[in-house]
């Protein structure tokens, strides 16, 4: 009932009390009065203007809101927006985080990597690492102000906006000085709202998905918090903060996702415990296959791999599957406090697994097994 009634934006507080939400560029773990007030729970009864959903799904979890200051409505901010547009910026005030979700709407631009570029500029500025003169004597400081009034910049990439719209990774080389220590990202790419300290196991999930700090190539948080997934015999909620027994579960979940996702299945058919039985069984029903879980988890395991593959043509390796200097700090405060994931000792294990050697790169013997050793570098 949560999502059918609020979408995602019902589980910013639980998110909180998880430890998991990003606050003011990833450095603090505690934030719930201000959670609160950002929550769908506490802005719908404001802003709601429409419930919506795809084509024939129960649950409708997307929202359409007023947007403050005018009579138009748009899509209300979702669990990302918040967490990025919202605490990761220290921007409480509801007002304008809808402006702000709603601009980059406008504007076409991804909601995270936009906060993120916000949070780290924020920062870099109470640093001194930019400064006015960076700026254009634009003031940048934590909350919602700063916020709504950097996005048409980085949109027309004028002033600060043309550093900021480049991503951190890109922008904190361009600025030295430092600022690759404020960058959170993982092969350039911004990671999720899901901070890999408050699971431990989206660490190995970020450092190794083909895109970077991804969270949809592996969802193992969902089974940190009780999703079960009778398919693959996770019944009960695993240990968040605890990295040994994280490599065979992120090895399942990317390869089960590798084939959930260019399926273009929702991501909360997996808490409906959608799983491979499941999807084999759809699979034969829509396209005649009479296929069964081992041959999807076997598909899946040849899509991550076929992507590792792609990115070692591209020259990514080991060296690449790291986290950002901020993850490898523990929080100050909440109930991720002082934890930080053991990638070091998940990565050899995983790769074990994955049949990668100590490089990261697939071995041949593993790509024959799957059928795909052509494509072996
Ligand atoms: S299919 Fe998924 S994304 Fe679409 S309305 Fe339903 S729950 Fe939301």
């Amino acid at each position: 009932m949560g999502l059918h009634n609020f979408g995602t934006s019902g589980g910013v507080e639980a998110v909180e009390m998880f430890g998991d939400l990003p606050i003011k560029n990833w450095q603090l773990g505690s934030w719930k009065e201000q959670a609160k007030k950002i929550a769908g729970q506490t802005m719908q009864p404001k802003y709601l203007h429409a419930h919506y959903a795809c084509n024939a799904c129960p649950i409708r979890c997307a929202k359409i809101y007023k947007i403050p200051g005018g009579d138009h409505i748009g899509h209300g901010p979702e669990y990302e927006s918040i967490a990025m547009l919202g605490a990761n910026c220290l921007n409480d005030d509801p007002e304008y985080l809808v402006q702000a979700n709603h601009a980059c709407d406008v504007y076409g631009m991804d909601v995270m990597s936009t906060g993120h570029s916000i949070a780290f500029a924020i920062e870099a500025f109470e640093r001194g690492i930019l400064t006015e003169k960076d700026t254009g004597g634009l003031k940048l400081e934590w909350g919602g102000p700063t916020v709504v009034k950097l996005i048409p910049l980085i949109a027309r990439r004028e002033g600060i906006g043309g550093l900021l719209a480049h991503g951190v990774r890109k922008a904190a080389e361009i600025i030295g000085k430092g600022a690759k220590e404020l960058a959170v990202e993982v092969k350039g790419l911004e990671i999720a709202g899901h901070d890999p300290r408050g699971h431990v196991s989206m660490s190995l999930n970020y450092a190794t998905a083909a895109r970077g700090g991804c969270h949809l190539e592996g969802l193992t948080y969902f089974l940190d918090r009780g999703v079960t997934a009778p398919d693959f015999g996770y019944m009960t909620p695993l240990d968040p903060h605890v990295s040994d027994d994280k490599p065979p579960v992120v090895f399942t979940m990317q390869n089960y996702l590798s084939v959930f996702n260019p399926l273009g299945l929702c991501k909360f058919l997996f808490p409906g415990r959608v799983g491979p039985k499941i999807v084999a069984s759809w699979q034969k029903a829509v396209c005649g296959w009479d296929s069964d879980m081992d041959e999807v988890m076997a598909a899946g395991e040849r899509i991550f791999n076929l992507k590792r593959l792609f990115n070692v043509r591209q020259g990514i390796s080991r060296k690449d599957d790291v986290l950002p200097p901020r993850m490898v700090v523990g929080k100050p405060d909440g109930k991720a406090k002082g934890v930080v994931a053991d990638l070091a000792g998940m990565l050899p294990k995983y790769y074990e697994l994955r049949g990668w050697n100590d490089s990261g790169i697939p071995t041949r013997e593993r790509l024959e097994k799957l059928g795909i050793a052509s494509y072996a570098p």
